[in-house]
This record gives C-alpha cells, structure tokens and sequence, in this order.
C-alpha cells in the first residue's frame, strides 16, 4: 500500500483541518508554558498551506510536501514558522524521485525533517521542543520498513505520542518556555503536541483510504 502524488495532497489538506481544529488546544499547551501564540501560528501557516494545496495538480510526492513547507514558512514567521517549514522542506526534498510515498518515504521524510530542524535550530533530543516527537517517530519509521504503510503509520503516530508524554518530564532549553525551568514539568511541549496531531491525522487518512 502506497499514496499517490494527490493522495499525499487530500492527506495534507486533512492534516491542515485538523491543526486549524486544535488551535485551541495548541494555544492552552504554549500558554501553559508561558507563551501562548503556537496555535494561532500553525493556524495561519496551515490556511496557507490549504489555499497552496487546494489549486495544486501535483507532480510528485516531494511537491506537495515542499509547498506545504514553504507556505508555513512565509506564512508564519517566528520560530515554529522556521521549524515547521524545515520539517516539510527538508522532508520533501528527501524525497525527490520516488513516485509514491510508502514506509521507506516515511522514514526519509521524518529522517530528513529532524535533521533539517536540529540543523536549523539547534536543538537536540531532551530539550522539549518537537524534536522529542520526531526523533522517536523517525527512528520508529525506520524499524517499520517491512510492515504495510497503515501499520508503519499507526506505530510511527504511538512513538510521536510517546515522545511527547516524556516531554512533560523535560525542561525547556529553547523558546519561551527556557525562562520557566522547572515550572514547564508536567506540561508536553506545544510543537510536540502539534507533530502529534499531523501524524494521528495521516495516520486516519491512511487508515481510511
Ligand atoms: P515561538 O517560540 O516563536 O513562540 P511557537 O510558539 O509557534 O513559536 O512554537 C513554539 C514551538 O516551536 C515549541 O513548542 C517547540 O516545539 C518549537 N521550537 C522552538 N524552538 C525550537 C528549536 N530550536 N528547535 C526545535 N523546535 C523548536
Ligand atoms: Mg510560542
């Protein structure tokens, strides 16, 4: 089972609903780390993402992918705007070539966004930004190579998940949240929460087509 270059575009516009739907939750998860504006950031930069996606015939897998990074990065500015960009930028462009996107795609573009972000960032696993979502999800893609993508979809979204629920027993080193110290434990990090979100969103559409 594998998507096609538009089947990876509807999953997209799918993943964009669902983060423009949990705008609330992603604006209570920043606020609960002392900051507040990540929902109505990904809002915007997933509006934008829509208007891009809505008109694309796309032409490849790494197409749609790099149009959704790109319109998040000029959309929405700050640094989760840069960071979000990277994840789809640099993802997509791990992709280039191949014509469907199936687990070993999804390993690639979880492998390539993590090390665009970390690069881009400088941040690194343990640091409670989105990075402690992706890593466990890439490192998960990789050792699901041999299962059908519905499957290598579903355990890659349940080590996002994790990974963020082991972020709430971090202290942030980056971002707003690096002036709390130990007053951001028990809260998840707020990308995380948001790369939580796009990857349960795949996962459905995956699930459904
Ligand atoms: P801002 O930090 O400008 O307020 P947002 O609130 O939209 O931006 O996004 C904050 C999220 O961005 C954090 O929860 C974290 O996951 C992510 N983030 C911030 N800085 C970095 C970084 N250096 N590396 C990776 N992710 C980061
Ligand atoms: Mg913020």
């Amino acid at each position: 089972m594998e998507l096609n270059p538009n089947q990876v575009r509807l999953m997209m516009l799918q993943v964009a609903d669902a983060i423009i739907a949990a705008e609330p939750m992603l604006s209570q998860a920043d606020r609960d780390l002392g900051d507040g504006d990540h929902g109505l950031g990904m809002k915007r930069g997933m509006e934008a993402v829509k208007a891009q996606l809505e008109k694309l015939d796309p032409a490849s897998v790494e197409q749609v992918f790099v149009t959704t990074g790109t319109a998040m990065m000029t959309s929405m500015g700050g640094a989760s705007g840069a960071i979000f960009g990277t994840v789809y930028r640099a993802g997509g462009k791990a992709l280039a070539g191949r014509p469907a996107f199936d687990p070993e795609g999804l390993a690639l573009l979880l492998e390539a966004a993590l090390e665009g972000v970390m690069k881009r960032g400088g941040a690194k696993p343990g640091d409670k930004t989105m990075i402690d979502a992706v890593a466990p999800a890439a490192t998960k893609a990789r050792e699901s190579l041999a299962l059908p993508l519905n499957e290598a979809i579903q355990a890659v979204a349940a080590a996002a998940e994790a990974g963020k629920e082991a972020s709430k027993d971090m202290i942030a080193q980056f971002g707003r949240a690096k002036t709390l110290g130990e007053a951001c434990l028990g809260f998840p990090d707020a990308g995380a929460c948001s790369v939580v979100i796009m990857l349960n969103t795949m996962r459905d559409y995956v699930t459904q087509s």
